[in-house]
């Protein structure tokens, strides 16, 4: 046990000063006999005698109210008493039972020792009274000097014990709430940086998106022309290729129309590139603003587009061609006419896949080949790829013919 943990303080409660005088005579006996131990030690030279015991450090009083307050004040000052013997019978104060009763309150973990004749009450009754207790034994009167001793000896062993295995589990019960405490601070900078982790995926998936956004956005602006906003060449025809592929494995039909502003070397030589460009814009928006979803249009050459209708037939699609060619002849005048006072007018070739193109490019042909017969027709008219003899498949003819769409008026004709 370690020395600051000994407890050798002992209190006696009783109303009689003889019995004060015999328990001082039993406690400083035994400390008398230490320091003999000691002395013999110092004169023999016997090897390191060690001390069984501290010496009883004993205080007397007479009454149970007297002692409460020594224990209280003991217990203030950090040097509480380890045990009390106390009288039965004090007149004119408490007894011994009501005094235990107040000592343990001013002081829980004293041990205390009951000084009885068996006339004065019986244990059963004290029993009763005090309840179970472990810190409650019994001396019966008279008493002899050696099991004061032992009691003491003993009890202030036990007082020792309690609060060294009191201290420690003090200790424990710190440790763990150190470790505790630990731990939660371990757990909350984990959480933290969880939520850190969890917000940088969270701005990594912003970003990733950001960037395909503007990679979709290159995309658009690389297979765009920049001046009509219709596809370029390259890209229709990338788009062109792919829904031949699938026209043919779904045997659908397909339709190709290749759009010719009319006269327009003559609008760039006349009033310049500045307006020649206007008219195509004027044609591109006429054009876009008229096409259905699946319809695909891309800008073929200067003045030349390229339009690919999928799923539709060579009616639909001359029908169409025509519309388009009145609308343009309308709306791109009207706005030409605000900046140049010049009329737009196109001209169109219509193919189709049931003609047994077996490319794009053969396809795109055919639609060239009608435009040409349109230019030759005399201008601002459809002209659309025809079977030479009806009845007979595309494979079986000769030769394929050319057919007006556009029906014919007589207007002054403008020369090429
Ligand atoms: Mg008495």
């Amino acid at each position: 046990m370690l020395p600051d943990l000994l407890n050798r303080r002992v209190l006696v409660v009783d109303d009689n000063s003889s019995i004060h005088h015999d328990f001082l005579k039993t406690l400083r006996l035994e400390m008398d006999q230490d320091a003999l131990e000691q002395a013999r030690s110092a004169l023999f030279g016997e090897s390191n005698p060690l001390r069984s015991h501290e010496p009883f450090e004993v205080d007397c009083v007479s009454q149970g109210q007297v002692a409460v307050t020594f224990v209280q004040t003991a217990k203030k000052e950090g040097r509480p008493y380890a045990v009390a013997f106390v009288d039965m019978r004090m007149p004119p104060g408490w007894d011994g039972l009501e005094t235990i009763e107040y000592l343990w309150e001013a002081d829980p973990g004293l041990q205390v020792v009951i000084c009885t004749a068996y006339s004065d009450q019986p244990w059963d009754e004290i029993r009763n009274r005090i309840g179970r207790n472990d810190k409650l034994l019994i001396l019966q009167k008279p008493f002899n000097s050696i099991e004061v001793l032992q009691l003491a000896t003993a009890l202030c062993r036990k007082w020792d014990l309690t609060h060294k295995v009191a201290r420690q589990l003090n200790e424990l019960s710190h440790l763990v709430d150190e470790r505790t405490r630990e731990l939660q601070q371990a757990n909350k900078q984990l959480t933290e940086a969880n939520q850190a982790l969890v917000q940088t995926v969270a701005d990594l998936e912003v970003a990733q998106a950001e960037i395909l956004r503007q990679n979709k956005e290159l995309e658009g602006l690389a297979s765009r022309d920049p001046l009509t906003g219709c596809l370029n060449r390259r890209a229709f025809y990338t788009a062109f290729e792919q829904a031949f592929t699938e026209t043919r494995q779904r045997r659908n039909e397909l339709c190709c129309l290749m759009v010719d502003i009319d006269n327009f070397k003559r609008i760039n030589d006349q009033f310049g590139h500045a307006v020649g460009d206007q008219a195509i814009q004027a044609v591109a928006n006429c054009i876009c603003t008229g096409l259905r979803l699946t319809d695909i249009v891309g800008r073929y050459g200067g003045e030349e587009f390229c339009l690919m209708f999928p799923g539709t037939t060579l009616t639909e699609a001359t029908d169409l061609a025509e519309r388009l060619r009145i609308r343009i002849g309308t709306e791109a005048s009207d706005r030409m006419r605000v900046v140049a006072g010049l009329m737009i007018t196109v001209s169109i070739g219509v193919s189709a896949m049931t003609f047994g193109a077996r490319t794009p490019l053969e396809l795109i042909d055919q639609a060239d080949k009608a435009l040409y017969a349109a230019k030759e027709g005399g201008r601002n008219c459809v002209m659309a790829l025809d079977l030479l003899v009806p009845g007979m498949t595309p494979s079986e003819q000769l030769d394929l013919q050319v057919r007006r769409v556009t029906p014919r008026v007589s207007t002054s004709s403008i020369a090429r």
